[in-house]
């Protein structure tokens, strides 16, 4: 590495020294409390899978370099410099990382891995070491939003053909458009990913409520996030701002995507129009009597909770309330909510590929699931949906894998 990057690369470490960052950095007392807390150590018992382990690099640069001891006695064996040997490290520690906060409930001080994993993620863009796939993917994101009306005609037409497919769920009356696009002062703006699986059955459920709604010309995934690129990340959920702004809508509601939830949710700032999960919708006409659900599910169904809406978002119980509308046969996995085991697909993981990595080190969560005795799991981010689909192959568990809003929309009824 040559003297200029390293210091461009120091300027980017100092960036991310605030006041949180640097008590994270600061005050491990290397109790071990978080070790059982990762999936990844539990499934593959190795210290640098650990919590402190991933965090330790980090520290060490930082001591070096950022604070007087390191700086005036290196030799005690605690720091080491910002070369290339110590970004390799930082990319094992980042991209074996899930970001899913369960060491941080662990923890006794919050330490928060997942903020110190976001110091080696922006280093590595920085390096231009961060993963190609997710780059390319960020950069498309971020060329879309760029050019909306050179796709636009094609987008139409794909949205116009998907219209049966809402139809068959839930039938809109004549001259209603089933699929609205770019309809001011909505009440709802529903930011979709880019398959039509993700559309069809939140289009059939906004329809059945009635409201007004239209459909965002946006994906919502945030590949930025993934990436640890804050430039990136904001440019890619300002596409979804500036059009929440330009139509003057009241909500955004995000598709079960856990990591555009949060961002959208926590990171920014204030608007003129609330941010929600799909599944608070749902739960929302339920509870108002927008919408009916039958029981329509006979076998024995568990929920995972997502972390970055659950124990990073805060949403445990819309989506439970929703599955018990759909059966009696709902079980709970042990643990849940906030201590729930993180799915593994998370950080980026299921994007790159990684698969071998993400069986190997889900391990926990595979046992999870078949100690319920669920015969199918369901879920509210699509990340989770395509791990868990991963996984129930690999440890060929016999289930269903199914997002939650699909099973809603299954269920429709008239009042
Ligand atoms: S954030 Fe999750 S994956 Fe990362 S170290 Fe903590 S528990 Fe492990
Ligand atoms: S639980 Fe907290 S203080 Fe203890 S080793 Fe882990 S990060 Fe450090």
């Amino acid at each position: 590495m040559d003297l200029q990057t390293q210091t461009e690369l120091k300027r980017l470490f100092e960036t991310k020294l605030n006041a949180a960052m640097r008590l994270y950095l600061e005050t491990c007392t290397r109790c071990g409390v978080c070790v059982d807390a990762c999936h990844v150590y539990q499934s593959m018992p190795e210290i640098k899978y650990t919590a402190v382990g991933r965090a330790e690099v980090i520290r060490k640069v930082f001591l070096k370099y950022f604070k007087l001891e390191g700086k005036v006695a290196p030799w005690l064996g605690e720091v080491i410099p910002l070369d290339d040997v110590a970004i390799d490290r930082f990319y094992d520690a980042a991209y074996s990382c899930t970001g899913c906060r369960r060491c941080m409930v662990y923890c006794p001080f919050g330490i928060d891995t997942q903020m110190i994993m976001s110091i080696a993620k922006l280093l590595l863009v920085g390096a231009d070491r961060e993963p190609k796939l997710l780059s390319m993917l960020a950069d498309m994101s971020i060329a879309k939003g760029e050019d909306v009306e050179g796709s636009r005609a094609g987008f139409e037409e794909a949205i116009t053909n998907i219209e049966p497919e809402v139809e068959a769920l839930w039938k809109s009356p004549p001259g209603k458009k089933v699929i609205p696009l770019g309809v001011e002062n909505a009440d709802v703006l529903f930011v979709g990913l880019s398959g039509k699986h993700s559309i069809i059955p939140a289009a059939a459920i906004l329809n059945a409520a009635g409201v007004n709604w239209t459909l965002s010309s946006f994906e919502a995934v945030n590949f930025g996030a993934f990436l640890g690129d804050p430039k990136r990340t904001k440019a890619i959920m300002g596409r979804i701002i500036t059009e929440a702004e330009r139509l003057k809508v009241k909500e955004v509601a995000i598709v079960e995507c856990g990591t555009a939830y949060r961002v959208m949710k926590q990171q920014t700032g204030k608007h003129p129009f609330e941010v929600v999960a799909f599944v608070e919708l749902i739960a929302r006409y339920v509870r108002n009597g927008k919408i009916n659900l039958q029981k329509n599910i006979s076998d024995k169904i568990t929920y995972h909770d997502p972390c970055q809406v659950g124990r990073n978002g805060g949403i445990y119980e819309e989506p439970r309330f929703v599955v018990r509308q759909l059966t009696d046969a709902f079980v709970e996995a042990r643990p849940n909510r906030e201590m729930n085991w993180c799915c593994g697909g998370g950080g980026g993981l299921v994007a790159m590929g990684e698969l071998e990595f993400r069986m190997k080190s889900a391990r926990v969560k595979a046992d999870q699931i078949k100690a319920t005795g669920a015969k199918m799991v369901c879920t509210i981010c699509e990340n989770c949906h395509s791990q868990l689909t991963d996984l129930n192959e690999h440890y060929e568990m016999g289930l269903k894998v199914e997002s939650l809003t699909n099973l809603a929309a299954k269920a429709l009824k008239k009042a």
